[in-house]
């Protein structure tokens, strides 16, 4: 294993965390930023030492990009994007090493494999339904590829959703149709340490999207609600719900270890609903940091819990490499 110097991610998302965390714990940092973003990132020159330039993002995998990446003695950083702008398919050409698990990245792609996994874990979730007759309650009706929450709808039977897959066009056998818990969203920063064997729980936040968590705002029934994500918002969680928090991290990083080996390493976040009666109900699982830990840049209520110091999920995530690099267990958090 080569030596690790620099830590690189792709300009967007929550890479000036990222970049921020990785020099606060002393490493070089590297960001691969397509042109017409630089205006946002040479702002923050102070926190980035190479700045690579790309016309389109599958020139991540040409051979001079990859080579300026070896080069700099690299380490990945995936964030919500990362696997979006890449594709799938080329996660693997990619020479140098990511940080996390590879495989996971790829579960978290497939709506159904993603499901089953949360499922096997034992942790609560929606009810999932195959066949359009068997539709006895509001659903959220999701495409392949919708990402940000983007072109998902609701339906309260068959006839509905069938009427308004077709005024929009959708081809129905792709979609994923799942129970609408009705309560709180909320997303669950969980950080899993390979180095430690330590469950860490940094941060939640709830999601501001548009335009359902602005309905209130006009008379009801008169826009169908989307819900395209357009912001985070923090939320400190009443303090009786940590058990099931905690225990569903903790599924979940067993589960990962069984079914995609090593498992999950560093940041996941499980997304979820709170209903009235406090039920937690999980409909997603991100295998990466997710935007909402934008918010704790300089920590959160539950960090400080476990850092004296102001920890930011990039932090975190430059912390367990150096840790990994001083105790020679590099093998232990890449892909
Ligand atoms: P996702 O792309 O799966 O993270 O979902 C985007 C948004 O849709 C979420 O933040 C929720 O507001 C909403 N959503 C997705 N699935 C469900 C569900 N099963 N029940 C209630 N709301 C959901």
């Amino acid at each position: 294993m080569s030596e690790i110097k620099t830590i690189v991610t792709i300009a967007s998302h929550s890479a000036l965390q990222i970049m921020k965390g990785a020099k606060q714990e002393g490493f070089r940092t590297a960001l691969i930023c397509l042109e017409n973003r630089i205006n946002v990132y040479t702002r923050f020159k102070h926190l980035i030492d190479n700045i690579i330039i790309i016309k389109e993002y599958s020139d991540i995998i040409r051979n001079e990009t990859q080579k300026i990446l070896l080069d700099l003695d690299a380490i990945i950083i995936p964030h919500g994007s990362f696997v979006e702008y890449i594709g799938i398919e080329n996660l693997y050409k990619i020479e140098s090493p990511i940080f996390g698990n590879r495989k996971l990245m790829e579960w978290e792609y497939d709506q159904w494999k993603k499901y089953e996994l949360l499922k096997s874990a034992g942790i609560s979730v929606p009810q999932v339904y195959n066949k359009l007759n068997d539709i006895d309650r509001l659903v959220i009706v999701k495409l392949p590829g919708a990402k940000g929450g983007r072109g998902y709808f609701l339906a309260m039977s068959k006839d509905e959703l069938i009427m308004k897959a077709e005024k929009l066009n959708i081809d129905l056998s792709q979609a994923f149709i799942q129970e609408y818990i009705i309560g709180t969203p909320m997303y669950f920063h969980y950080f899993y340490s390979p180095i430690y064997d330590r469950l860490e729980l940094l941060g939640s936040d709830i999601r501001y999207e548009s335009d359902v968590d602005g309905l209130r705002r006009i008379p009801y029934n008169i826009v169908e609600p989307t819900f395209t994500v357009v912001g985070n918002i923090p939320v400190v969680l009443r303090e009786s719900l940590l058990t099931q928090v905690f225990d569903y991290g903790e599924k979940f990083v067993k589960i990962t270890k069984t079914k995609v080996p090593p498992g999950v390493i560093g940041p996941f976040c499980l997304e979820a609903v709170c209903r009235n009666d406090l039920k937690i109900v999980v409909f997603e699982f991100s295998g990466r940091i997710v935007a909402g830990t934008n918010l704790y840049i300089q920590g959160s209520p539950y960090s400080w819990l476990y850092f004296d110091e102001p920890m930011s999920m990039g932090r975190r995530i430059a912390r367990e490499i150096k840790l990994a690099i001083e105790n020679d267990a590099l093998d232990k958090i890449i892909s």
